[in-house]
Order: C-alpha cells, then sequence, then structure tokens
C-alpha cells in the first residue's frame, strides 16, 4: 500500500466546520487504500495571533518561550482534526513534531531539522491508523521545543514524506497551485501545471509565499515529489519535481515579489581585506539571513556597502553592526524599508542571454528606477520602490509573455 503525506494549511482547517470538511478528505485518501499522514498547520491566523500576543508582553520574549507559545496552535489544529477524523469512524492519533520524532538545532524560532526517528508513527500506520502531525515544530537534542520559520509545516510535510519512502507529499493550500505570477496582482496570471524543484526554490525564495523555501531545498535534495494543489476543490494543482529537458524551452516561468525585506546600507567603509568578512561574519552568528549584497567602486579608501535583510531581523541586523563601529570607523548605517525586490525565474535562462537585458528595459519604461541586482544562473532580481514593485510585476509579466 503507497503511503501519501498530506499537509493542509491555516485556511483548511480554519474553522470546526472546515476541520471536518477536511477530515473527510483526508478519509477519502485512506478509503482509496493509501496509508496517510496528514501534517496540520494552525488554525486560520493562530500563528500570527500568538506572536502578537507576546508583543503585548514585552518586546524582546526569548526564543525558547516564544516556540513553547506559537508551536502550540499546531497542537491545538492537530487534536481537533484528529477528533473529527476519529468521530467520523476513522482511526486517527495526533502527534506533536516531538512526538513524531522531528529532531532540530537549537535555533528557536528558525530551527532545521537534523533527523526524524519516525518509528512511533510507523507503528501507528502499520495499525491501520491516520497520523495526524502537527506542523512547523520539533525538538532540540536538550529536549527543547523548537520551531522551523513562519511556513515551517511544509517542511515538516516533505521531511515526514522522505522519512516514511512516501509516493508523494500534497501541499493543500487556499489557492491551485503555483502561478506565473501573484493573481492577486496579476488576474491574468496563469497556473503552471509543472516546474522544477530549481524554479521553484528561486520562486519560493524571491517571495512567491505558497511553499516554505526550505521544503522545497529538502524535496530537491531528497526527491520527494511535490503536489500544491488547493483543498477546496479536487482540481489537480502544480507537480515540483525534478527538471526535464523540454523544461528549458520556456525562458521565464514565472515572476515572484518579495516587500518583506530592508536595505542597510554602511557609509564609508574602510576599503581593506577583512571587512566584508567581519561584517557578514558579525550578521551570520547572529542568524541573519543576508539576502542582497553590493559593494560600492572605492573612493578615497573608502566604499559604501549595501545588503538586504528580513525586515522582521533589521533591529537586530543594525544592533550586530554597530557593535564593531569601533574597530572598524565606518561613517554610519542607514535603513531603508521601503524597498521590495522583483525576480524573474527560468530554467530556459541558461541557455539563452538578453533575459537581463529585456527586465531592464520593460523596468526602464514603466520609469521603474533599479536600486539593486543580482543574479543567479537562472533568475535575475532587482530592487525597486516598493511603491513599485506591483507595477513591475505586471510589466515584466507581459514582457515574458506569460499570460
Ligand atoms: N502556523 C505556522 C505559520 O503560520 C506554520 C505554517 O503555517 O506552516 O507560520
Ligand atoms: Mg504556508
Amino acid at each position: 500500500m503507497s503511503l501519501i503525506v498530506q499537509k493542509y494549511g491555516g485556511t483548511s482547517v480554519a474553522t470546526p466546520e472546515l476541520i471536518k470538511r477536511t477530515a473527510l478528505r483526508i478519509i477519502s485518501m485512506k478509503k482509496k487504500g493509501h496509508d496517510v499522514v496528514v501534517v496540520v498547520s494552525a488554525m486560520g491566523d493562530t500563528t500570527d495571533q500568538l506572536f502578537n500576543l507576546a508583543t503585548k508582553i514585552t518586546d524582546r520574549p526569548s526564543g525558547r518561550e516564544l516556540d513553547m507559545l506559537v508551536s502550540s496552535g499546531e497542537r491545538i489544529a492537530m487534536a481537533l482534526l484528529s477528533m473529527a477524523i476519529n468521530s467520523m469512524g476513522f482511526a486517527a492519533i495526533s502527534f506533536t513534531g516531538s512526538q513524531s520524532g522531528i529532531v532540530t538545532d537549537t535555533v528557536h524560532t528558525k530551527a532545521r531539522i537534523k533527523d526524524i526517528r519516525s518509528h512511533r508513527v510507523q507503528e501507528e500506520l502499520n495499525k491501520g491508523k491516520i497520523v495526524v502531525i502537527a506542523g512547523f515544530q520539533g525538538v532540540s537534542p536538550e529536549h527543547e521545543v523548537t520551531t522551523l520559520g513562519r511556513g515551517g509545516s511544509d517542511t515538516t510535510a516533505v521531511a515526514l514524506a522522505y522519512a516514511l519512502g512516501a509516493e508523494r507529499c500534497e501541499i493543500l493550500t487556499d489557492v491551485d497551485g503555483i502561478y506565473t505570477a501573484d493573481p492577486r496582482i496579476v488576474p491574468r496570471a496563469r497556473k503552471l501545471d509543472v516546474i522544477s524543484y530549481d524554479e521553484m526554490l528561486e520562486l519560493a525564495s524571491s517571495g512567491a509565499r505558497v511553499l516554505h523555501t526550505r521544503s522545497v531545498e529538502m524535496a530537491k535534495q531528497c526527491k520527494v515529489l511535490l503536489h500544491v494543489r488547493s483543498s477546496f476543490n479536487q482540481n489537480p494543482g502544480t507537480i515540483v519535481k525534478e527538471e526535464e529537458k523540454q523544461m528549458e524551452e520556456l525562458l521565464v516561468r514565472g515572476i515572484a515579489y518579495d516587500d518583506s525585506e530592508a536595505k542597510v546600507t554602511i557609509r564609508e567603509v574602510p576599503d581593506r581585506p577583512g571587512v566584508a568578512a567581519k561584517i557578514f561574519g558579525a550578521l551570520a552568528q547572529a542568524n541573519i539571513n543576508v539576502d542582497m549584497i553590493i559593494q560600492n567602486v572605492s573612493d578615497s579608501g573608502t566604499t559604501d556597502m549595501s545588503f538586504t535583510v528580513p525586515e522582521s531581523e533589521l533591529l537586530q541586523a543594525l544592533g550586530s553592526i554597530e557593535k564593531l563601529k569601533n574597530e572598524m570607523e565606518f561613517k554610519d548605517v542607514v535603513a531603508d524599508n521601503d524597498i521590495a525586490k522583483v525576480s524573474v525565474v527560468g530554467l530556459g535562462m541558461r541557455s539563452h542571454s538578453g533575459v537581463a537585458a529585456q527586465m531592464f528595459q520593460a523596468l526602464a519604461e514603466k520609469g521603474i528606477n533599479i536600486e539593486m541586482i543580482s543574479t543567479s544562473e537562472i533568475k535575475i532580481s532587482c530592487v525597486v520602490r516598493k511603491s513599485e514593485v506591483e507595477d513591475a510585476v505586471k510589466a515584466l509579466h507581459k514582457t515574458f509573455e506569460l499570460e
């Protein structure tokens, strides 16, 4: 019998009625003869509310206590979902991340999965039960509860699919799949039938919010087939899998944008060996995710250095840089919150030139100024003013004929 891992997002379990509907969908999979493991997110916007609640107490909660707090959202959802399945006459059992054997490192609020000891899950599957698992959380070797970062339930699902040898991992959500661009901005965006891991990885890390970036990383590494689809209908969604030859025919597969980053500029940094190592070493030490980096030409022995970080890590980043001030003698640090990044992604870029020029041209025609540029083999990203990013997405979607 084949095993399917299904992950349901918060919108699929937002109310008791939706939990019951989701239970029916899970049961129909079981009735088809599959073993089923379900990974569930917290109900609706519970996680946001919990984070919010913490800010009412203190603006500097410890990571440990935050994890204790926010991991409770998934615990509520898993128990209710399991109850619903049981009440419909099918055997189910719920487990926390820790009970499912999801072992992580100790970096609270963004822990990484290190090991999966899934024997307990397997035992329950062997008894014919549907196993419902709290997403987004794990346990450190010191037995502390950890969480995997916002959206981390996807990663829980992929990790379990791999550990249990599932046939596929279904990500059930409130959209029909992966689109060529955010349909709320580009109404004529198209749903993609398939996408390669690498393209999905670039889109996810460029702001496409459908999948947690680390879940795609892990799916690629562990060759877990993903099917992203709606939990509100039976339509086939988007398959995320290894690339095939014909996938390269398309120049650009999709456009993503991210307005949740901020730009930090350190002005008049001494231009000598070891300076970048020191700055980015300090940021890495503080576990801050740096994205784009730009260093300007050196003028009279000093240079300006800009980089982007998640807005939520901005204060921490500024703190880490300020601490270097004594030993590094730069002029000052300025933060800019009003930026956004727009990215075009496609495997076809590997074998075609001119994509960057076409992108810059389209932005220029809209009078949109580019502040930073970065490229990878299959992606080009530009930082622009936040207020212009929606226009940028629309223009690029059109230029690359994705409608
Ligand atoms: N509930 C968590 C969040 O809102 C994890 C998830 O939904 O994947 O980020
Ligand atoms: Mg999500």
